[in-house]
């Protein structure tokens, strides 16, 4: 059984842009995985079909061996989380421990429940201490930090980050870094978009080039030997 199987997908969005073209792609469980690609490649599009917020018009994507379907939507976003780029779109509660309780919520987990996996969650970004701040007044990078903490509140196998370290200083992303490798040694499959070709050097198991859509290349972080 693979995280991720994407097979032969494709997907246009309503103007008539095939934003992905004939998509084929395998990602085993527990890797990290570095999507690059000019803007306008189709990564945030890509991104979105694995916990079912985009279908594709054709082929089909498996997660963690069932496909996902309307039917099984709900399944499937328990599985795998999604952190959008930009946490404005993510982060809009009252206060930041509301905001990682709305997913347990929405779940109708008990209390008791919620409360420990809401602590669990806002201590591994590093925000427990600001639970009851309003988010609004958190600087860009402490609400990134929030949205994740709001994904990993749901406990998903699967983690996806959009550009997770656009706009943040150096101390900023050094803090995402050290989340990702927390969240590596829980065991978890990551994907992430990023123009941050050292990064992705350093970092992933396994690099996906796309461009136009379409895949140019898979491979281990070496494919990046010549980009750097
Ligand atoms: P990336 O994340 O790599 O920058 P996107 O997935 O955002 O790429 O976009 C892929 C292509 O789809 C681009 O040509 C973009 O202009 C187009 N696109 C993205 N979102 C929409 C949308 N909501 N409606 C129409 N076209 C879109
Ligand atoms: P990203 O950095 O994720 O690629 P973009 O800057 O491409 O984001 O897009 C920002 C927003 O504009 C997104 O919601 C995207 O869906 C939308 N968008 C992008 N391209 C188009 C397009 N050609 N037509 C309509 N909406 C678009």
């Amino acid at each position: 059984m693979n995280a991720i199987e994407m097979n032969k997908v494709t997907f246009r969005y309503d103007n008539g842009i095939e934003a992905l073209k004939d998509i084929t792609l395998t990602i085993p469980i527990g890797v990290k995985v570095a999507l690059l690609g000019p803007n306008g490649a189709g990564k945030s599009t890509l991104l979105h079909h694995l916990n079912g917020l985009k279908v594709p018009n054709e082929g089909t994507i498996s997660i963690l061996g069932n496909m996902v379907t309307k039917k099984n939507a709900h399944f499937i976003r328990e599985q795998v989380g999604l952190v959008f780029q930009d946490p404005d779109d993510q982060v809009f509660s009252g206060t930041v421990w509301d905001d990682v309780a709305f997913g347990p919520r929405n779940l109708h987990m008990s209390e008791e429940d919620i409360n420990e996996m809401c602590t669990v969650a806002l201590g591994n970004v590093g925000m427990l201490e600001y639970k009851d701040r309003a988010p609004y007044h958190l600087s860009y990078g402490q609400k990134k930090r929030v949205a994740i903490a709001g994904i990993l509140a749901m406990r998903p196998d699967i983690v996806i980050l959009d550009e997770p370290m656009a706009f943040l200083d150096p101390a900023g992303q050094d803090e995402i870094a050290g989340l990702l490798q927390g969240l590596h040694y829980m065991g978890k499959t990551i994907l992430l978009s990023t123009h941050d070709v050292n990064f992705a050097a350093s970092w992933a198991d396994m690099v996906v080039l796309l461009k136009d859509g379409k895949i140019l290349a898979v491979g281990d972080n070496q494919l990046l030997a010549d980009e750097k």
